[in-house]
């Protein structure tokens, strides 16, 4: 399958743009204090189709920090590789149901996992990341998203200080998985990669060619390289698809019908497999964390375009 006609996408896109900026509901995440300071009017939308077709309206290009977004990216690369079998022993792959930055989320699962969605098993799935130091992890993450954007991505330096400042949490999670034997390197330095990783900036065109790169079994439209394996690739949307929305999953795979990633800087990835990607950005979000302009756009696209993955026509 691909995408409808390159025509009605830009017209759908535009018109999400237009219904959905005046919506002013939701408020920007503040418990990073750099990221209080997001302008609330900016909102982006782009698509990029699996054979390399861009559209993109509004802010598309205004960085933002990738936040929760990077979480698949890096699981996607650590699963391919260690292979999908390991990593699903080593770090779970099931639905929490509990909010991002949970501590319950460990300690209800039976293996002491959460998954690789929430930052229990974000930090975990940091700690897997190959790499002789601290350095050549970071660097290993850094080089592997920008793959997938194709483009050298880096780092927010405010953003990356003000969350290590304010850590403390992250860094109790880490912890308490590594008294598990669920965090597989040193705690602090997995969760200071973490935290680089969410720190890394990104605009929404950036998102779209990272999504479609999962929407393309691993192959970056645009660069035409492949960046994982499609089995990796695969895997990493089924985690998307129960887990990728916090605790609204169920609620946006029920309405959107597409696997798809948040974060609290404001950005969502939606996946279109076999046809695209889909990212907005807007920093105003609902209390789950999701974007609300980008939750309500995704839907209307979703809708128009047909693109919900359970219909059969
Ligand atoms: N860096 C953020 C944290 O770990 C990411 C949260 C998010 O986007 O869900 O708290």
């Amino acid at each position: 399958g691909s995408l409808p006609d390159p025509g009605l996408v830009r017209r759908l896109l535009d018109e999400a743009h237009r219904r959905f900026a005046p919506v002013q509901d939701g408020a920007v995440a503040n418990y990073i204090p750099a990221l209080a300071a997001a302008d609330p009017d900016r909102f982006g939308l782009a698509i990029v189709s699996a054979t390399g077709e861009r559209y993109a309206v509004g802010d598309a290009r205004h960085p933002f920090t990738i936040q929760s977004v990077s979480k698949p990216f890096v699981f996607a690369l650590v699963a391919n590789a260690l292979g999908h079998e390991e990593v699903k022993q080593l770090l779970g792959v099931n639905n929490s149901g509990l909010p991002f930055d949970s501590v319950i989320a460990v300690e209800l699962n039976p293996g002491r996992t959460a998954n690789p969605m929430v930052n229990a098993g974000a930090i975990a799935t940091t700690s897997l990341v190959p790499g002789a130091d601290a350095a050549a992890k970071w660097e290993f993450v850094r080089a592997g998203l920008s793959r997938f954007a194709g483009r050298e991505l880096a780092m927010d330096d405010e953003v990356y200080e003000s969350e290590s400042r304010t850590n403390d949490r992250n860094e109790g999670i880490a912890r308490l998985l590594k008294g598990y034997g669920r965090i597989y390197s040193d705690p602090l330095e997995a969760t200071d990669v973490y935290t680089r990783q969410c720190s890394l900036l990104v605009t929404t065109e950036d998102l779209a060619v990272m999504s479609a790169t999962l929407a393309d079994g691993g192959v970056n439209p645009i660069t035409r390289e492949r960046v994982i394996d499609a089995d990796s690739c695969k895997r990493t949307l089924a985690v998307l698809a129960t887990a990728g929305m916090y605790e609204r999953s169920g609620e946006w795979l029920y309405e959107v019908g597409l696997p798809a990633k948040s974060g609290v800087g404001g950005g969502i990835i939606t996946v279109i497999p076999g046809k695209g990607g889909l990212a907005s950005y807007s920093p105003l979000l609902d209390d789950a964390g999701n974007s609300v302009r980008g939750t309500l756009a995704t839907a209307f696209l979703s809708t128009t375009l047909g693109l919900n993955v359970f219909a059969s026509a």
